[in-house]
């Protein structure tokens, strides 16, 4: 990810690195290949024109004009402001309910990398001490639960379904009463995925969220979708208040627009990055470390 713009801002903040003092027109100059590169990036307008705005308007200040050297000055701004656009410090951590069980929902559209991230989730919760529990909530798509049990197996998470003619409200609470007789502290509730978001999909994730009031609602969305994840993003926000993203087919993703757009467009942060189809391609999202892969 985000191979091009990394090559393209580090040329551009190469040239400024290399002059001694730097006029408003190296700074103009500069900022315009900026906005070419993160546009070209596929990155939101909006987001591209608050970026380059902020970054244009602290390098055209005393910080950078006084300092002996000006062009590091403006790296630096440029790295603090790619880690502000993707997010804050901390709030990639999962959030647990301290004295009773946790619920996670996963939603997101058919084909985004859904089972597959739920997968990873509970094994990464698995090796940090927790005792997992996988819902198949997904009654829909034929091969779902068998899907879900599959990737359980793999990971030696055990995976609760009632079948396809349970409504998913109802396996759901049945999954709760599963998990009190189990000693389960984590339920990872897999909700369906259609090809497109609808009124009836929506419905039932809201009614899933008001049975369970999970602490953590997890949307997957695939980097590789660019703008319409964040479309995607907006309009599952917007009916159930999601908590966080997870970013799948990161290692598609040449660009990387949609990494650096959501966190701005959507205010909610990314928390985890799915790399790739094997269990263990799963990485906690770091926007201080993803700025600085960017800048090199
Ligand atoms: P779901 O319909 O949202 O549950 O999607 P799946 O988890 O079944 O994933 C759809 C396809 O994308 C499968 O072929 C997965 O192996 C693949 N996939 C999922 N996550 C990733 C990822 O991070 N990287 C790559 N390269 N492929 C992925």
């Amino acid at each position: 990810m985000f191979e091009n713009l990394s090559d393209k801002l580090q040329s551009t903040l190469q040239k400024l690195k290399g002059k001694g003092k730097l006029s408003e027109k190296d700074i103009d100059l500069a900022m315009k290949e900026v906005k070419m590169s993160l546009l070209e990036a596929d990155v939101n307008y909006k987001v591209v024109k608050t970026f380059v705005n902020n970054v244009k308007e602290r390098a055209l200040g005393s910080e950078v004009m006084e300092s002996l050297t000006p062009g590091q000055q403006v790296v630096k701004i440029v790295h603090d402001e790619l880690v502000k656009t993707m997010g804050q410090q901390g709030e990639s951590k999962l959030k647990f309910n301290p004295n009773d069980i946790t619920y996670f929902m996963m939603c997101g559209l058919q084909g985004a990398g859904k089972t597959t991230a739920t997968g990873k989730l509970a094994r990464k919760l698995k090796k940090d001490g927790k005792k997992p529990l996988l819902v198949a909530c997904d009654i829909y798509r034929p091969a779902a639960i068998k899907q879900l049990e599959v990737v359980g197996e793999s990971v030696g998470v055990p995976v609760f379904q009632m079948g396809d003619k349970t409504s998913p409200v109802t396996i759901a609470k049945e999954a709760t009463k599963y998990a009190m007789k189990h000693g389960i502290d984590v339920v990872i509730i897999d909700t369906a995925g259609r090809l497109h978001i609808d009124e009836s999909l929506m419905d039932e994730l809201v009614q899933i969220k008001q049975t369970v009031k999970p602490e953590e609602i997890l949307l997957l969305l695939d980097a590789m979708t660019g703008q319409d994840a964040v479309k995607v993003a907006e309009t599952f926000n917007q009916y159930l208040d999601i908590t966080g993203v997870i970013l799948t087919k990161v290692d598609g993703d040449a660009r990387g627009g949609a990494a650096l757009s959501i966190r701005n467009v959507v205010e909610k942060p990314i928390k985890f990055l799915s790399v790739g189809e094997k269990m263990d391609q799963l990485e906690i999202f770091y926007p201080d470390r993803m700025a600085s892969r960017i800048l090199g």
